[in-house]
């Protein structure tokens, strides 16, 4: 007969900073290099590249958001882990200091004739600046 499937599963997002998450959750959504994993339960186990992106896991009734930005996740059927570059929770993000960065970008980016900006170091700039401004926004919805 087939193991039944687990009810939970234990998430762990970790930067190399500090330890960002432990927690059982019920389900999680992740930022895969090819999009977003819905991953619930018994997934299936994989290994993604994550982009710069919105991470969300539900506790209970409450669904929690994260910005993260590159690294990796490892998919088990009980066990989801996260290693990223960075990582905040929604309530973390300094709105101000994303807002400044996303400028700053946006600048760099409109003077595209000036060779000695780095294009594309602008616009990972500016995409972990929008994702920040887009989780940051979740607080309290
Ligand atoms: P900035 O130009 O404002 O430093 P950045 O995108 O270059 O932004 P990162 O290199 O991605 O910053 O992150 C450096 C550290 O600062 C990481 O620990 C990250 O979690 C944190 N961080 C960056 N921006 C914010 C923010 N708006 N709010 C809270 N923490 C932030």
């Amino acid at each position: 007969m087939a193991d039944s499937l687990p009810s939970h599963i234990q998430l762990e997002i970790v930067t190399p900073d500090h330890p960002v998450a432990r927690e059982v959750v019920s389900a999680v959504t992740i930022p895969g290099k090819g999009g977003y994993l819905g991953i619930l339960p018994g997934h299936a186990p994989l290994l993604s590249e994550l982009k710069m992106g919105e991470l969300a896991y539900t506790r209970g009734s409450f669904t929690h958001y994260l910005a993260v930005s590159w690294g990796f996740a490892e998919v088990l059927p009980d066990r989801v882990i996260i290693l990223a570059k960075t990582a905040e929770r929604a309530a973390d993000i300094n709105v101000e200091r994303a807002e400044r960065a996303r400028q700053r970008a946006e600048e760099r980016l409109a003077k595209f004739t000036d060779l000695s900006i780095d294009m594309e170091r602008a616009r990972a700039a500016l995409e972990r600046a929008q994702t920040r401004l887009q989780v940051a926004r979740r607080v309290g919805s």
